[in-house]
């Protein structure tokens, strides 16, 4: 009869929990992986914004290093506006001053060049000869000219410079181009990456700048004025390599980067587009370019002429790693991720307690109830037991006396019924009992107690009912047991009879009792007188109250 502990147990709450977790921790692992992943790209992205800025600031690097040679290179043309009397002490004790070796490194040499015609050639070799610094002056040439450059002094002073005194500029092709181009522009100009005069053996490229100085108050609108108005050229040869060496060695106690290693870069004059022109290779030619690589290519102008920084890197082993592995908002929001998965598994299971208690509340509530009705109803016939009967019997037998309100009590027995059960067997006298019993409940008032006394024997509780009415319900019941047929095999039925003795409460009574044994008398008397019929008790006397008159005693 009690249910199996596992009822207890609710399934559904438990997948349902599960579930909610499930859910909970895969959103979370979602989350997680969309951070990482946006700090992944944003850990590349960074080092790639500060590979730029670097391309960038070499960039930028190299063109001011460029402007401050021309700044020199202006300033010489200062000093001859100011005295074109300027000789070689002049300009070695200028350039001193200067200190070209620390302020602007890679100028390797600073000269003045003096435009003279061929006719004027002869007596400029001759004034040259008279300064004492000059005085082996010689014209070197290749061929005679209409009009000469001529390298007047040179500083520093070094035999290899010397060796350049005298020197016609113009017999050359790049510096003679370059030469036209400062005079046409009156601007700083640059020639293409050359080998200097002074170290011809040398394999490092060098640039010439060269600034045009014009005789002062001569027109110069046209070419043709600008041409006859020249005077001379500053100029200086800056040799690349240690030019952007000392561009590199500034910017990198300038900028330090974590983000970029192994940066390198290549200069190529692009000044002419279909003959690029190298300048200088800081291991780009060489560099492998795995994928990952990042590169940047910059154009800048330098002295008239148009150089292109090409450039390349690697993202550095610090970026890479903050690449692989989990930053601290990924890790952050990893372990939020676990702690709310644990807290939506801990809400789970109180909230799933809490229903598994209710549900248990529940049954505890149905099984009371269950265990109400077997403790004061008779499992057979459903009718109620010996128990209630005496505990209803009695609070209503003390409200009738009190009150003296009738009550009466039937005891009804079945006749015979151990020829019942020896005959058809012991299923069919149950099946007997619960029928009478069910037949007899569905006669009485819904008020009236039937309880099952033992046996087949039955007792019948009736409130407000005198001897004559309990005599009259007694008979109802004979009447609707005699007619009750009960199945029994091969479609046969089986009748049966009952007796009952009947009586009421008396004046005299002390208790429920009273009136039970005198109802049990009164069936022991039915009995005896050839069962199957109502005797009303013949000691009611004194019956304390009667709705009806009292019938006559029945004869025992
Ligand atoms: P009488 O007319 O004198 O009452 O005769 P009887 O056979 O009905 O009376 P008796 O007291 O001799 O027999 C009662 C029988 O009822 C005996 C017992 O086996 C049977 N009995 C008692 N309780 C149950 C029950 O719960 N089920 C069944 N099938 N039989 C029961
Ligand atoms: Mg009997
Ligand atoms: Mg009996």
């Amino acid at each position: 009869m009690a249910p199996p502990a596992s009822t207890f147990l609710p399934p559904h709450g438990h997948r349902l929990r599960l579930e909610l977790t499930v859910l909970m921790a895969l959103l979370a692992v979602l989350v997680t992986l969309g951070v990482w992943r946006q700090s992944k790209e944003s850990a590349v992205e960074k080092a790639h914004a500060l590979f730029d800025l670097r391309v960038e600031e070499l960039a930028h690097a190299v063109v001011l290093r460029v402007a401050d040679y021309e700044q020199v290179l202006r300033g010489a043309r200062g000093l001859f506006a100011a005295n074109r009397a300027v000789g070689a002490r002049e300009w070695h004790a200028y350039v001193r001053e200067l200190g070209i070796d620390s302020l602007y490194k890679g100028m390797e040499s600073f000269s003045v060049l003096r435009v003279i015609e061929a006719a004027d050639a002869d007596r400029f070799v001759a004034e040259r000869r008279r300064d004492p610094d000059t005085a082996d002056f010689t014209l070197k040439t290749d061929r005679p000219r209409e009009q000469y450059v001529i390298l007047s002094f040179v500083e520093p002073r070094l035999p290899r410079n010397a060796a350049v005194i005298g020197r016609d500029f113009g017999t050359e092709p790049d510096r003679a181009a370059a030469l036209t181009r400062a005079r046409e522009t009156e601007q700083p100009t640059a020639t293409a990456p050359i080998r200097t005069f002074s170290q011809p053996d040398d394999a490092s490229r060098s640039f010439a700048v060269f600034i045009p100085i014009f005789r002062p108050g001569l027109p110069l609108e046209t070419i043709a004025e600008r041409r006859r108005a020249l005077w001379a050229y500053v100029s200086s040869v800056v040799k690349i390599d240690t030019m952007i060496d000392g561009v590199v060695a500034d910017l990198q106690r300038e900028v330090a980067t974590d983000a970029v290693e192994g940066m390198v870069f290549a200069i190529t004059d692009v000044t002419d587009p279909t003959t690029p022109l190298p300048v200088y290779d800081r291991g780009l030619a060489k560099a492998e370019r795995p994928p990952e690589t990042f590169s940047r290519t910059v154009a800048i102008g330098v002295s008239g002429r148009q150089w292109m920084i090409e450039a390349a890197a690697l993202p550095s082993p610090q970026a890479r790693q903050a690449n692989d592995t989990p930053g601290i908002w990924t890790r952050a929001v990893a372990l939020f991720g676990v702690l709310l998965t644990g807290l939506t598994h801990a809400l789970g299971v109180i909230l799933e307690n809490r229903a598994d208690l209710r549900r248990a509340y529940a049954r505890l509530a149905e099984r009371e109830a269950e265990l109400d009705l077997l403790a004061h109803s008779d499992s057979l016939t459903g009718v109620a037991n010996r128990r209630h009967f005496f505990l209803v019997g009695t609070s209503e037998w003390a409200r009738a006396k009190r009150h003296g309100r009738a009550l009466s009590v039937l005891m009804v027995d079945v006749d015979h019924f151990k020829a019942i059960n020896d005959t058809h067997g012991h299923g069919i006298g149950d099946e007997t009992l619960k029928t009478l019993a069910a037949a007899c409940r569905a006669t009485l008032r819904d008020c009236d107690l039937m309880a099952r006394m033992g046996g087949e024997e039955f007792a019948v509780l009736l409130a407000e009912i005198d001897l004559a009415a309990a005599q009259a319900v007694a008979e109802r019941l004979r009447q609707v047991a005699s007619e009750m047929r009960v199945p029994i095999e091969d479609g046969e039925y089986l009748s049966l009879t009952i007796s009952i003795g009947a009586a009421c409460l008396c004046s005299g009574d002390q208790s429920l009792d009273d009136v039970v044994r005198r109802a049990d008398r009164a069936l022991y008397a039915a009995k005896a007188a050839g069962r199957n019929r109502v005797i009303v008790s013949n000691q009611e006397e004194l019956p304390l109250f009667a709705l009806t008159a009292l019938p006559d005693p029945s004869p025992e």
